[in-house]
């Protein structure tokens, strides 16, 4: 897939920003916390490996991705650190693992026998395991401590090395924690069952790094939405952190046009003028990953909010100008322009979606510009 160069319409991605978000929540957690870096899904739009040196470079103390594929890009660019695929891995795709020092999620007692087994046929270095624990999020894990007992015997074999025991939890960024609150009762009772603790014991992400702070006993935190500066809960509870937004989305105008009264705009002509009025067109469309549901949102041209008119096509979209302006004025997509803001938040209102699927939407086709 392309990266457009060569029109003016790029995600720009602020590592100093993402840097900035790092540091707050070192800041806010006890001396000897450490801070994975959550970088699956091309680390929430924001293009993995530029986003890893970033982190680094900020004192995290490794990265979490969601798959082995993701593990092998960040190695083979340089990236040395802890990475824990957080998702499941087969069996006969372990030993890629083991062999590029990538630390791979267990959550059953079969996984670990049926790796032994191949490990034993093979000179393959030990691999290293994080435990995942089913609290309640009721995804992937051992569900109960008698299983755990199992795991926790066949790890201490050398084909392993037993590096971690983590949990997830489903609601911590709800106001209510009635759920969070049971999640980390079983978390406690897991723990309690586990003589040898090892290196890493890590159960928040950056609701519970915002919110619970004081739950997460001096270890780990694996930092993803925050890092990007966005809110976990969206608008349900307020900013614990001083969080600055890392990504944006600009355009410039492609063709305006003084539209009359009673024309109509775009696919299915759903926007008919009032009004004669001013119309530019952006290069940008839903194949960008400016969804389609954001018919009827708004854009930012200097320091006006810019009405988006008619449906979004896939490489472009129209929006309402308050004047005559040339065409590659400036557009804001998502982002801040003359004191007004777009955050990713507000797109995901408008979409009826969560920030994180705004971010994530974003296609490689949309270049990244780095500041
Ligand atoms: N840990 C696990 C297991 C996850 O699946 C995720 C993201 O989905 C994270 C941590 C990071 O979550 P957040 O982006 O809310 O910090």
């Amino acid at each position: 897939m392309i990266s457009a160069q060569l029109r003016d319409a790029a995600m720009i991605v602020d590592l100093k920003a993402l840097k900035h978000n790092i540091k707050q929540q070192q800041a806010a957690l006890p001396a000897g916390s450490r801070i994975l870096a959550v970088v699956k899904a091309d680390a929430y739009g924001h293009g993995a490996v530029p986003v890893a040196h970033a982190a680094k470079e900020a004192g995290v103390d490794g990265f979490c991705v969601a798959m082995l594929d993701e593990g092998l890009e960040l190695r083979n660019a340089g990236i040395d650190q802890l990475m824990l695929v957080l998702g499941l891995t087969p069996v006969h795709y372990a030993p890629v693992a083991a062999l590029n020092d990538i630390s791979l999620t267990v959550g059953s007692v079969n996984w670990l026998k049926e790796y032994a087994e191949l490990a034993k046929n093979e000179s393959l270095p030990p691999l290293k395991v994080h435990l995942a624990l089913d609290t309640g999020m009721g995804r992937i894990g051992f569900r109960d401590v008698a299983e755990l007992k199992q795991a926790l015997a066949l790890v201490n074999q050398p084909a392993f090395v037993f590096e971690g025991l983590f949990t997830h939890f489903a609601t911590a960024d709800a106001a209510d924690d009635t759920y969070f609150k049971q999640q980390l009762g079983r978390w406690h009772e897991f723990l309690a069952a586990v003589d040898q603790k090892p290196p890493y014991v890590h159960m928040a992400n950056s609701a519970v790094g915002m919110w619970h702070r004081e739950t997460i006993a001096a270890n780990t935190v694996r930092m993803g939405i925050s890092m990007y500066g966005c809110n976990p809960s969206g608008h349900e509870l307020p900013d614990s952190l001083d969080l600055q937004p890392v990504a944006s989305i600009v355009a410039k105008t492609t063709f305006v046009k003084y539209l009359q009264a009673g024309e109509s705009i775009s696919y299915g002509a759903t926007y008919t003028a009032q009004n004669d009025e001013w119309v530019a067109t952006l290069p940008i469309g839903y194949a960008d990953g400016y969804l389609r549901r954001m018919q009827g949102f708004k854009v930012l041209v200097a320091d006006k909010e810019c009405d988006i008119l008619g449906r979004i096509c896939m490489d472009q979209m129209m929006i309402r100008l308050p004047e005559s302006m040339p065409i590659g004025t400036e557009v804001v997509l998502m982002g801040s322009s003359k004191g007004k803001t777009l955050s990713a938040t507000d797109l995901a209102d408008h979409a009826h979606t969560i920030n994180y699927e705004i971010l994530t939407s974003i296609t490689p086709r949309l270049m990244r510009r780095y500041k």
